[in-house]
């Protein structure tokens, strides 16, 4: 290297560890071995699973991990629950006062025309279809008793029309914000309630991007079988072959045994019971234990990680 290269910023273009150094536009990491997660270490704790549970979609955990985790879940939910609650609770409570300011509004007004006596309104009724007739403000539908047609005062559309009535100078309200002129104090904006949704009950299992329900009655033991004379290996316990992270491993859902996916295929596909205990174990009973794979593209999972950032022109 010459003593000029070494200070060199002049060039046309990046080298390839300056472009790197920028951290500009998103950037992509290979990921290698040590980011994988073990076949069977905890996908909370990323440790050796204790007392290893597994979800109906083959993740892997430790039971301490897991209760804590659905145990989290579910005190959140609760909390979410009452907000949503209390908040129901209050629009309940708004809803009502409308109604009752409503009602209200319509025995006012009833009131007013009653004790106003006006003979030339009281005879001039228009009818305004089915049956129904117009009458002083008020509406009146016809029926039909043994003396011929009467017509009654029509409790429902009176009060239909009274709400209507009552809600008119809000909508009139809404018309003038319109205006471009929003900084005048009577159409600046009400600080609006925030709506709680409502929460959704049931717990999650986080270990994908894709979470999906799990609870804890799901959940199976699984059973690993130690290497004779090494317990920091793991083996499966039909073919004896050291389990690694490239080993594709099979839990069996009412016994907890697990076996690698070829073993699984000879042995329980064919004759429906677990090879170690002869448990029965149908096909659906079979689960497929998620592994994040070896670092290689063949050896599943996921091996390059994108960190999605923006780039200036
Ligand atoms: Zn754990
Ligand atoms: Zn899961
Ligand atoms: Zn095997
Ligand atoms: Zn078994």
């Amino acid at each position: 290297m010459s003593r000029h290269s070494k200070n060199n910023t002049a060039l046309a273009f990046f080298t390839h560890y300056e472009k790197s150094q920028l951290k500009y536009g998103t950037q992509k990491q290979r990921l290698g071995r040590d980011s994988m997660r073990n076949f069977d270490a905890c996908f909370l704790c990323l440790q050796r699973a204790r007392e290893p549970l597994c979800c109906s979609e083959g993740h892997l955990s430790c039971k301490e991990c897991m209760f804590e985790n659905i145990l989290a879940q579910k005190r959140e939910i609760g909390r979410q629950q009452k907000l949503y609650q209390e908040q129901q609770q209050l629009l309940e409570g708004e809803r009502q006062r409308d109604v009752d300011a409503a009602n209200n509004a319509e025995i006012a007004k009833f009131e007013q025309t009653e004790t106003q006596f006006r003979p030339s309104m009281m005879s001039a009724a228009t009818d305004i279809g089915e049956g129904k007739r117009l009458m002083d403000g008020k509406v009146y539908k016809s029926v039909q008793t043994d003396d011929g047609v009467v017509y009654q005062y029509d409790k429902e559309e009176n009060r239909r029309r009274a709400i209507e009535a009552a809600e008119a100078p809000a909508s009139s309200l809404t018309k003038k914000k319109a205006l471009p002129s929003f900084w005048i104090p009577s159409l600046t904006p009400d600080a609006k309630l925030v709506v709680v949704q409502a929460p959704k009950l049931e717990t999650i299992c986080t270990a994908t991007e894709t979470p999906h329900p799990v609870s804890v009655k799901k959940l199976v033991h699984v059973k690993f079988t130690d290497a004779k004379g090494d317990p920091t290996q793991r083996v499966c316990p039909a073919c004896l072959k050291t389990l690694t992270n490239g080993s594709k491993l099979v839990v069996l859902k009412n016994c907890g045994h697990l076996l690698c996916r070829g073993c699984c295929g000879k042995f329980v596909r064919p004759s429906h019971k677990c090879h170690i205990c002869d448990v029965k174990c149908k096909d659906r009973d079979i689960i497929e234990l998620q592994s994040d794979g070896t670092g290689f593209t063949s050896g599943g999972g996921k091996v390059e990680s994108t960190k999605v950032n923006v780039a200036f022109q």
